[in-house]
């Protein structure tokens, strides 16, 4: 009987690394069971890499209809799974999407919900962080199954090859709430960059950057580590760079291996989506930019004169 429901995350043709983080921090609390919600035939596409990342069972809730609903048949499958099987506890991303879906499965269950968890371990107490990166707790749930978002990057997936795996299919009901809410548009992500919370070089700027012109530099860096980019909200509230490549409290959480901030102050809001990062390098012309505070390495100076120095280095040594 698996322990532990992983809600997949998933592009019809591809599980997302985000996912095999959860299975990684499932493992230390029971089996971890995964919950796929996807077109036909997804399942049948996605179980193989699921099982080589330890999940030992796969609820499948699969419909022609869900690709093009928002959130609700994931909560959906996720409390029939859960009610199934008790589990020890169910994790999700905490993506703004796995978020949203955490917060009313928990409600439905009648449990607790720990979101930004950084850690965990197996007693089932968490490390989360609070108040927009202020603090860092060690929680734990009290009353039903706890339902625990997990930051992306927090975790180091794992290859942990299931031989048998259980493939089950949920049926899920599409309740006609489910349909108040329809994806209308696609907005395709641009070049091949790796998304941002499944990157693990982050490469982000800030208002320093003056333009999106000034991006370009950015992207030039990100593009030579193999990296995303990311963006203050000063620099996508002045349209430098849209909003969906926003870092922060009210953007999204990172923490990738490497995160280099050009041209960002390091106000607590942006911190509270970055500073979880595993190496944090800042470039800055202040030096009293409160970056500094949680940076790795600090270079103080022109990020258009260090960070095109930085690219051509890198591109060198990478021939
Ligand atoms: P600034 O604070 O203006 O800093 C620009 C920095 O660039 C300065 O330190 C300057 O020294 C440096 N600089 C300028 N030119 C150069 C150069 N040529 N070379 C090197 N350095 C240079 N912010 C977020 O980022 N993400 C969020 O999700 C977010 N959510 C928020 C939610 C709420 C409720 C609120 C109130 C605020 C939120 N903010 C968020 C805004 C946050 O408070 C800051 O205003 C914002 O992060 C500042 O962005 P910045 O560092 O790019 O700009």
């Amino acid at each position: 009987m698996p322990d532990v429901l992983v809600l997949v995350d998933h592009d019809g043709e591809r599980v997302h690394k985000s996912t095999y983080e959860l299975l990684a921090a499932a493992r230390r609390l029971g089996d971890p069971a995964a919950v796929l919600v996807g077109t036909p035939g997804t399942t049948v596409r996605l179980k193989d890499s699921l099982a080589r990342h330890g999940a030992t069972s796969v609820y499948a809730a699969e419909s022609t209809q869900v690709g093009g609903f928002l959130g609700s048949p994931a909560v959906e499958a996720l409390e029939s799974a859960a009610r199934q099987v008790s589990p020890a506890a169910v994790l999700v991303s905490a993506t703004t999407d796995g978020k949203e879906v955490a917060g009313r499965l928990a409600a439905r269950l009648d449990s607790g919900l720990l979101i930004d968890a950084v850690d965990l371990d197996a007693s089932g107490v968490v490390t989360q962080i609070v108040f927009g990166g202020s603090y860092t707790v060690r929680s734990e749930v009290t009353h039903g199954v706890p339902v625990i978002a997990v930051r992306p990057g927090a975790f180091e997936p794992e290859e942990h090859p299931v031989e048998a795996m259980e493939h089950e299919l949920v049926p899920v009901p599409i309740a006609p709430a489910a349909s108040a809410r329809v994806i209308a548009r696609r907005a395709p992500l641009a070049g091949d960059r790796p998304a941002l919370t499944e990157a693990s070089v982050v490469v982000s700027g800030g208002r320093g950057v003056a333009g999106a012109e000034g991006f370009k530099v950015v992207e030039e860096l990100a593009d030579v580590l193999g990296g995303a980019v990311g963006a203050s909200r000063a620099a996508v509230d002045a349209g430098y760079y849209p909003h969906q490549y926003q870092v922060g409290q009210t953007g999204k959480s990172v923490s990738p291996q490497l995160y280099i901030a050009l041209g960002i102050s390091g106000a607590i809001q942006h911190l509270a989506g970055m500073q979880t990062s595993k190496t944090i390098v800042a470039v800055n012309k202040d030096p009293e930019a409160p970056v500094f505070g949680v940076a790795d390495y600090g270079v103080v100076g022109d990020l258009f004169s260090v960070a095109p120095q930085l690219t051509q280095e890198v591109a060198a040594r990478r021939g």
